[in-house]
């Protein structure tokens, strides 16, 4: 095949099912043609490098290139992908399938739906039901009593990664200073120190839980928590949003050395830009 000739229709067609992710969709042809994954995806884009990376991204060109082969629209292929997430939303997407829902999920493994890795839902975004881990666990959260504050999070985070909304700042950005390191006092054992993040601050059960499972938490820069820990970050995302950047500049108070320079240079940018964005809305009003 050259470039001059684009790969035609292919003879059998596989219908996407709801919220399909493109890779999915592109393995289960795949298989049924009997070929790698990469070997279908890239006999329609000769181009491409991964199936990840198709997800996160399509140029124009090749969103048409493979609707002519699915024989689908351009904006049917692009809603299956990610393409419409905001870059800083970009470390919330897992990289394998972090959940399920029982109700949308056709199965455990494949297809894959895009909502399976949205590492901020802890509901279905198809059908509102709370969504299983992975492993298709039921784990009862222990910060069901922060369910409420938990959903504000949800959709603060939902709002800005899928539609580009944020209010004062980013929901995004909130919830990877919350994962960074804090100090607490008396100074625990240097073993312990890594249990002790920004979040617990907020979330005071949080330190407690994260020594009982022995599971360390996530770093800032892939904040995809658990699915039954995770309305713990959701929860803090939705009250420091909703307190203020007073809040950001208290939780300073909360760190040292490299890591309260780190922070305190992130929250001030985000006051800052927050700052700028009311004076501009002000502008408007007058
Ligand atoms: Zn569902």
């Amino acid at each position: 095949m050259t470039e001059t000739t684009p790969p035609r229709q292919l003879p059998v067609r596989l219908a996407p099912y709801a919220d399909e992710l493109l890779s999915s969709w592109i393995g289960r042809h795949a298989s049924f043609y009997a070929v790698p994954p990469l070997v279908m995806l890239q006999h329609c884009l000769p181009e491409a490098s991964s199936l990840r990376a198709t997800d996160l991204h399509l140029s124009g060109d090749q969103e048409i290139r493979l609707a002519r082969v699915f024989a689908t629209e351009p904006a049917i292929v692009r809603r299956m992908t990610f393409g419409n997430v905001v870059q800083s939303s970009h470390r919330l997407l897992a990289a394998m399938p972090a959940q399920y829902c029982t109700n949308c999920s056709p199965g455990h493994t494949a297809p894959i739906l895009r909502s399976q890795l949205l590492g901020w839902r802890i509901t279905c975004p198809l059908c509102g039901n709370q969504l299983r881990d992975a492993g298709g666990r039921e784990l009862p959260s222990p910060f069901r009593q922060y369910y409420g504050a938990a959903l504000r999070g949800e959709k603060l985070l939902d709002d800005e990664a899928e539609r580009g909304v944020r209010t004062w700042t980013s929901p995004a950005e909130i919830a990877r200073l919350l994962l960074m390191r804090r100090v607490i006092w008396p100074l625990p054992r240097e073993h312990e120190l890594w249990r002790y993040r920004v979040l617990g601050a907020i979330i005071p059960d949080l330190d407690d839980v994260v020594a009982a499972e022995h599971e360390n938490l996530p770093t800032p820069a892939r904040p995809i928590l658990p699915l039954h820990l995770r309305p713990a970050l959701l929860a803090g995302v939705a009250i420091v949003e909703r307190a203020g950047p007073e809040m950001l500049r208290m939780l300073r108070g909360h760190m040292m050395g490299d890591n309260k320079v780190r922070f305190s240079d992130a929250a001030e940018n985000m006051i800052a830009r927050a700052a700028k964005l009311r004076a501009s809305r002000q502008m408007q009003l007058i």
